[in-house]
């Protein structure tokens, strides 16, 4: 019988030998070319990517990551990691190489005497909330129940309870990494302090994060929260009325905003559907009555197109936008820092949200100010904490022949937007944008920091497919 083989990357050869091998000694499933599952476990969110992997190792525990590391290694295999598989880069997948997906390590354990959580590295948000909540507790997680927990808390992480509870990273307690070797090394605070200080906002640059122990925090299961819908005709007023309001608003409070399109649903008035609008979405996580008075003014101010803002479980609200970011649409996203809302930057984000061309498309802002900037900047590599707002021009369309119109919009927002940014980006909301915008991440001094222990842990890049850190001289 002839052996089948794999062309890798390289244009080396694996033979089916190998691989049985490798097969047989793993407890997940192993996805070749040829299998029926293959096509399904390639794609991640971003539609834009289209990319095939010689081999995709759906792991069931640490064992498995260990051997799917030496195997890489062994047969030298590019290695993408996956968790959620949400990051708009795409890096959770590759082509003629190995994806090591973790998809499948969702256990978790809580502890709720000592308000900590254990959870393996596959879980989304959406599970993670739903074994906190059974006890009332949360964690600074993502907006959306489908994105992964893994490679969202390795770039830093912030959502709805960030101004009054941090980072995802600030409550990181600790974590079980596999090194490029194929070592199992636990850090936190006390042990390999260095890795724990990297893994804070570095990303993927030094090994695969096998589970994360978590501090957790009294949050609902009923908060108050939802959105504020104004048309778009009103948002320069809105947004000068927000300015001001937020700059007041309690620690509890937390507002985001997205520019959008009213989605033809049942519960909202028919004038308003399929209507550019400016959502005011409104988390607060005190005593329901007490948000109820303080949003009082808010809430009034317009008045608002539709008012969806009430007393709901805070599963709901986490999962409220998931039907606004469906998976496999064409996703183009710039985003950055930025210093504040002046008139001028508003009249730029109003116009620009005017001249969508897609009404999937989207311009999100997110209000950090509070627990975020009390951590000093040197605590982790996740940088620009000071920074009070941010913005992410989320570019979303279906059709391929509309590729270059769809992301010309997005640069072009972005270089409007420039003059009122702070000059630092987020990590986790890069594309593949090359060397200076993953350090200006970090700025030059942490980057430094950075290659040392990627000098230190990854001296091979054996992790390459992340916003990449290079080993080499500082
Ligand atoms: C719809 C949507 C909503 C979002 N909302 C938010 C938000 O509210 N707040 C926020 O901060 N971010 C948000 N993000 C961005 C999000 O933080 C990143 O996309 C993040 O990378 C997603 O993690 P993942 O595990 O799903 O991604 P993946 O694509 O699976 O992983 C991303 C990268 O992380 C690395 N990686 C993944 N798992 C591991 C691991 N276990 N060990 C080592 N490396 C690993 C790999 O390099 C991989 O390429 C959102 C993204 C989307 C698409």
């Amino acid at each position: 019988m002839v052996e089948k083989q794999i062309t890798t990357s390289k244009g080396t050869s694996l033979d089916e030998a190998a691989v049985q091998e490798f097969k047989v000694s793993i407890r997940g499933e192993l996805i070749k070319p040829e299998d029926s599952g293959y096509d399904a476990a390639r794609k991640v969110w971003n539609g834009m990517i289209d990319k095939r992997p010689a081999l995709i190792v759906r792991c069931t525990g640490v064992a498995d990551v260990i051997s799917a590391v030496n195997f890489a290694r062994a047969n030298k295999l590019l290695v993408a990691v996956r968790g959620g598989g949400h990051n708009v880069a795409g890096n959770a997948v590759c082509d003629g190489g190995i994806v090591i997906d973790l998809s499948r390590m969702k256990g978790m354990r809580v502890d709720p005497a000592a308000r900590t959580a254990r959870a393996q590295a596959g879980l989304t948000w959406g599970e993670f909330d739903r074994e906190t909540q059974a006890f009332g507790l949360a964690l600074p997680g993502g907006i959306q129940s489908t994105t992964g927990i893994a490679g969202f808390t390795i770039g830093g992480g912030f959502g709805y309870l960030s101004r009054k509870y941090g980072l995802t990273v600030d409550n990181l307690l600790s974590v079980d990494v596999v090194t490029g070797e194929g070592r199992l090394l636990i850090a936190s605070k006390t042990e390999n302090s260095d890795l724990f200080w990297g893994i804070r906002g570095g990303g993927g640059n030094f090994g695969i994060v096998t589970s994360f122990e978590f501090k957790l925090h009294p949050v609902g299961p009923m908060i108050l929260g939802g959105m504020l819908l104004h048309h778009l005709a009103n948002a320069k007023e809105v947004l000068r009325f927000y300015r001001d309001y937020v700059a007041k608003a309690p620690e509890e409070l937390s507002l985001f905003l997205g520019f959008v399109t009213a989605p033809k649903a049942p519960h909202l008035p028919e004038r308003i559907q399929g209507t550019p609008v400016l959502a005011v979405i409104i988390c607060y996580v005190g005593a329901i009555e007490e948000g109820e008075r303080i949003i009082q003014s808010l809430r009034k101010f317009g008045p608002p197109e539709v008012d969806l803002v009430g007393p709901k479980p805070y599963v709901a609200l986490q999962s409220m936008l998931d039907a606004a970011n469906p998976p496999g649409w064409q996703n183009y996203w710039k985003s950055e820092y930025l210093k504040g809302f002046s008139d001028e930057a508003i009249d730029t984000l109003v116009d620009y949200a005017a001249k969508r061309p897609s009404s999937m498309s989207k311009i999100l802002m997110g209000h950090l100010v509070g627990a975020v900037n009390r951590v000093s900047d040197d605590e982790t590599p996740y940088s620009h904490r000071d920074a009070p707002f941010i913005i992410n021009i989320n570019s979303m369309w279906s059709d391929i022949t509309k590729d270059e119109e769809n992301i010309k919009w997005a640069k072009d927002l972005w270089n409007a937007v420039q003059p009122f940014a702070t000059g630092g980006v987020y990590v986790n909301f890069l594309m593949t944008e090359g060397a200076d915008r993953v350090m200006a991440a970090y700025g030059k001094e942490k980057y430094e920091r950075l290659v040392a222990l990627k000098n230190k842990y990854d001296p091979t890049n054996f992790f390459s497919l992340n916003q990449n850190i290079k080993p080499g001289k500082r």
